[in-house]
């Protein structure tokens, strides 16, 4: 069997919280406790999102924690080539049109009274034109690339979640895999970025889990194998709400400069998700007899100090 390559995949738009401290131990404990390899890769292409010393803070939160990764870090921001490949791959297979659509215009077509509620993309630029240049020409907007979905059920496996199925045509449509300001899209560049560097586990947060039906059909049609995906619970405060980059007061960055330990951090994570107690120590102290199959359903309750 081939050992398992995971990865850290955070965008540095903000600073790393709790949720993303347990996940990334998670998939620490998960890759290594395997013998396998873990990557560090920021995903930066959400240019107006990304902030100044992001990543350098992301860096220095992982390292107090004890979490090591191999290989040079990546950054999705210099591997446009890889995603054009793709883009021309999807597209000699005439799965992409030009979308002139803006935002507004597709929230105002959602509200129409038949469509109450609805979230899909309703396909108004599907075979409106022959080409991005023939787009541009008629209605002097930069167009997105969105990808054909066909009708009908689809189902992934994820081996936390179980099989998860969903009508991905009705209730996400056609989706952009490139943005109207010409960047790449999220669900594209992690597709590519996955398979070029071997990466095998995919290890996140379960807020992700609709993505992975976007991102299956992407890999089949671009002729590339599924990895073993992995949804953990995320992590939600004293009212059940989950941790939001916003919030300072769970940021690493800010629990350190206040004083609270990494292995507090650490051994509330191992603790929450099933680990015999061990003490403070740093993510190493809880590798021996990792095991995800103890990781409860629920999203755990994010760490306090008063817990102790
Ligand atoms: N960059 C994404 C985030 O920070 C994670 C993407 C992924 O793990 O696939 O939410």
């Amino acid at each position: 069997m081939t050992p398992p390559t995971g990865r850290l995949a955070p965008s540095p738009t903000g600073y790393l919280h709790l949720g993303h401290a347990r996940t990334f131990l998670l998939a620490w404990w998960q890759a290594r406790s395997a013998g396998g390899r873990l990557l560090l890769r920021f995903e930066d292409l959400d240019r107006g999102r990304v902030r100044a010393g992001m990543e350098r803070a992301a860096i220095e939160d992982l390292e107090w924690l004890g979490i090591d990764w191999d290989g040079p870090i990546v950054r999705q921001s210099e591997r446009g080539a890889l995603y054009r490949e793709a883009l021309a791959q999807l597209d000699a297979q005439g799965l992409l049109y030009p979308c002139v659509c803006s935002r507004r215009e597709i929230a105002e077509a959602q509200s129409a009274p038949q469509g109450e509620g609805a979230a899909a993309y309703p396909g108004t630029c599907r075979g409106r034109f022959q080409s991005p240049a023939e787009a541009r020409r008629k209605t002097g907007r930069e167009p997105a690339l969105r990808m054909r979905v066909p009708p009908g059920l689809r189902t992934v496996r994820d081996e936390i979640r179980g099989l998860y199925r969903e009508d991905l045509a009705r209730e996400v449509g056609d989706f952009p895999v490139t943005r109207r300001d010409g960047e790449i899209a999220y669900q594209l560049a992690v597709v590519v970025d996955d398979h070029d560097q071997g990466v095998n586990e995919v290890l996140r947060g379960d807020d992700l889990l609709p993505s992975t039906l976007r991102q299956a059909l992407l890999q089949e049609s671009l002729g590339l194998p599924h990895p073993r995906w992995f949804h953990v619970p995320l992590v939600v405060d004293e009212q059940g709400q989950r941790l939001a980059k916003r919030r300072g007061e769970t940021a690493l960055a800010a629990l350190r400069a206040a004083g609270v330990r990494p292995g507090a951090i650490v051994r509330w994570a191992a603790l929450s998700a099933g680990a015999e107690e061990r003490g403070e120590g740093l993510a190493a102290a809880y590798l021996p007899g990792f095991d995800l199959g103890r990781l409860p359903a629920e999203p755990a309750l994010t760490f306090s100090q008063a817990s102790d």
